[in-house]
């Protein structure tokens, strides 16, 4: 990176809003990361996204992502940094991002302190939205994703293949593949496994703020909120 450029990063560091969202598959991390995007003015930088978009590449890591993701299993890391490095490294990461998805585990935890480091930022608060399995998994399961605009909607009953159109743009709606009830078992069990040291750093350096994720989306994100408001006056406890 340019020297003025790391200056210039530096200089606004104080200004910054950079938050990451932690939860297992179906907490509803996206829901919520969205609207801190449209309160705060930051960009949502979404993990699984950004994977799932390098999965549908024509290219080997493509096909590579593609089976990691379709089967529940961890992507490598060395593909996670390099994307995760270059979405944060872009201009409209400037102000701030909400990182969804991003540390997963140990050592990814420690390639994201070095990335900080290198960018001249570090983490403003870290929101870890809990939910039990067995609410993540009927969430999960009644999920479908408009092939259309990606927009995501719940289905009733959870029956396999969904007849309805998506109200937006009038596209299929289709179950994620990394959304069939065998992977996400598989999803949370790795999730569950891996996260646990990365929370006790965040806990350790008084970064994490816990919400429940089994209330309603409108609660869950009055108590981000809240969280975000009492580090703001807090400063770091
Ligand atoms: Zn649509």
């Amino acid at each position: 990176m340019a020297e003025i450029h790391r200056q210039r990063l530096v200089g606004i560091r104080k200004h910054r809003f950079d938050i990451v969202l932690l939860g297992p598959p179906g907490a509803g991390k996206g829901t919520q990361a969205d609207l801190l995007s449209a309160k705060y003015g930051i960009t949502h930088v979404n993990t699984g996204e950004l994977l799932r978009a390098l999965a549908e590449e024509p290219t080997q890591v493509g096909e590579a992502v593609r089976h990691f993701l379709e089967n529940g299993l961890m992507v490598p890391e060395g593909v996670v940094t390099r994307i995760i490095e270059e979405r944060l490294s872009s201009p409209d990461c400037e102000r701030g991002f909400i990182l969804d998805g991003y540390p997963r585990t140990a050592s990814q935890m420690v390639t994201f302190d070095h990335l900080l480091q290198e960018l001249g930022r570090e983490v403003f608060a870290v929101i870890y939205i809990e939910v039990p399995d067995s609410v993540c998994l009927a969430r999960l399961s009644t999920r479908r994703v408009c092939s259309g605009c990606s927009a995501v909607k719940t289905i009733p009953g959870g029956s396999h293949q969904s007849r309805a159109a998506c109200e937006r743009c009038g596209g299929r709606l289709i179950r994620r593949p990394d959304d069939r009830p065998e992977v996400v078992v598989r999803r949370l069990a790795l999730f569950s496994r891996e996260i646990a040291p990365v929370i006790a750093k965040f806990e350790r350096e008084g970064l994490l703020a816990r919400v429940d994720g089994r209330n309603r989306v409108n609660d869950v994100f009055e108590q981000i909120t809240r969280a975000i408001k009492r580090k703001l006056t807090n400063g770091k406890s």
